[in-house]
């Protein structure tokens, strides 16, 4: 529980994926310290599904944190066979090895965070066409490094080199954690739940509510993954969209959250920043409307402090010590100009 807490710290909202997370990581390293006998363990890798921005990559991020071990994040996407132009899978390897001070012990109890990995579904259409390799074959590279093997990666960081030593790191102990938006992987389960029992009142009502939630490995196998991909992240859950309160919570709520950065930075000019509530419930109704995500909350600030940032400098010489930005100057930044 103490893994919970500590997310709780960085994670706004999202708890079903903090509570599996917690679980998953604890099993996950009773494995690696399994010691005598018992059972031989199966690795359990972790697949979280959530529209983007809802907050994947900064749960695995958070877990590595508290765990301190080396973290790296890949995308699926750049991931080819090798041979091919762009990574090959090893190359994941290669960056967590980087991300460990080049320690080939700490490498292999680190995690790896697959970002996009819906991307690489077998027909999915969103791949784009000048892209030869289809996501089949990039599962299928993917699977033994995700189920433990040993793979060669070069000493020297970076591209392969031709005389450069090759280092072996064994990939059994590394934590797998892949995400993805799947998006359309609602329709699949609503298709599911419709064709079983047509014409029954809950099933109607429950398949309109089809959520990623109520996803069974079935489902991502028709979304476009391979069976034995699906099979090697038994771990699943689904991230929740943010809500404007989780997103107001996000600005203001977390550690090291957007407002208290912005606040510092406009402190270093002795000027004080503050924001009206009815403020920062606006910029989290406009980042709303993007689909971005918590994402999007960065540029929304960026774009209304702007005008502000500009003219810091100005506003300390002309004794201004605090900026308040209310409903007005969100939705029209400049409108301070003349006043200041
Ligand atoms: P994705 O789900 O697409 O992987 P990220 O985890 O990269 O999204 O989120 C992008 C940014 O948005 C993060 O760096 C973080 O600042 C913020 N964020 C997203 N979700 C949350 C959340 N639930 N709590 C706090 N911050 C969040």
């Amino acid at each position: 529980f103490a893994i919970k807490e500590f997310l709780d710290q960085y994670v706004i909202g999202q708890d079903q994926a903090k509570v599996m997370l917690s679980v998953a990581i604890v099993n996950h390293y009773k494995r690696i310290h399994k010691t005598g006998a018992g059972p031989e363990m199966v690795k359990a890798n972790v697949l979280m599904m959530g529209p983007t921005g809802s907050g994947k990559t900064l749960l695995a991020r958070s877990v590595a944190r508290y765990l301190d071990v080396p973290f790296a994040i890949a995308d699926a996407t750049s991931v080819t066979e090798a041979g091919y132009v762009g990574d090959d899978v090893e190359s994941m390897i290669g960056r967590l090895y980087a991300a460990s001070g080049n320690d080939i012990e700490e490498t292999q109890r680190g995690i790896v965070f697959i970002d996009e990995i819906d991307k690489i579904s077998r027909k999915s259409e969103s791949t784009s066409i000048t892209r030869d390799v289809s996501g089949e074959v990039v599962q299928q590279a993917l699977l033994k490094l995700v189920e433990g093997t040993v793979c060669r990666i070069p000493s020297v960081g970076g591209r392969k080199h031709p005389n450069g030593e090759m280092l072996e790191i064994d990939t059994t102990n590394i934590l797998f954690i892949a995400g993805g938006a799947f998006v359309g992987l609602d329709q699949v389960i609503k298709n599911r739940v419709q064709g079983t029992s047509i014409g029954f009142q809950a099933t109607v009502e429950m398949a309109r509510d089809a959520t990623l939630n109520q996803a069974v490995p079935d489902d991502l196998v028709r979304y476009g993954m391979i069976p034995e991909f699906v099979g090697r992240f038994p771990n699943w859950v689904s991230l929740q969209e943010l809500s404007q309160q989780d997103m107001i919570n996000i600005l203001t709520g977390v550690k090291n959250n957007y407002v208290d950065q912005y606040c510092w930075l406009f402190e270093q000019d002795g000027v004080k920043l503050n924001f009206t509530p009815d403020a920062l419930e606006l910029v989290a109704q406009r980042t709303l409307k993007t689909h971005t995500g918590a994402r999007g909350l960065h540029s929304e600030l960026e774009r209304v402090l702007l005008p502000h940032m500009f003219r810091l400098k100005r506003y300390a010489r002309s004794g201004i010590k605090c900026v308040e930005i209310n409903r007005e100057l969100v939705n029209n930044p400049t409108a301070l100009k003349d006043a200041a």
